[in-house]
């Protein structure tokens, strides 16, 4: 997608509060256990949905309209988030 830049305004996001998993070994607790992280709005549910699978995420960015979007997950991987150009219209009629 063509990156645009949009100045003036927070470009579609806000934070969403998660509850994530945090596996034993990335865990300083050395156990699994659940913790209440600030992800952005946009990609919440998808943050949510791998979570609930059982696909740890490490990180993650939506861009905020100036970049890809990535999630990355505990064994290294990363998964690009590319928005529609009209994506303020999609938020909109969600
Ligand atoms: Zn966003
Ligand atoms: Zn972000």
């Amino acid at each position: 997608m063509a990156v645009k830049i949009i100045e003036g305004k927070n470009y579609h996001c806000g934070t969403k509060m998660l509850t994530v998993k945090i596996s034993a070994d990335m865990s300083h607790t050395g156990k699994e256990r659940l913790e209440q992280k600030p992800v952005d709005a946009c990609i919440a549910d998808i943050v949510n949905a791998l979570n609930l699978a059982g696909i740890f995420t490490d990180g993650c960015c939506c861009g905020h309209g100036v970049g890809t979007g990535s999630i990355v997950l505990t064994d290294g991987r990363v998964i690009e988030v590319h928005f529609p150009d009209d994506w303020e219209a999609h938020k909109g009629n969600a």
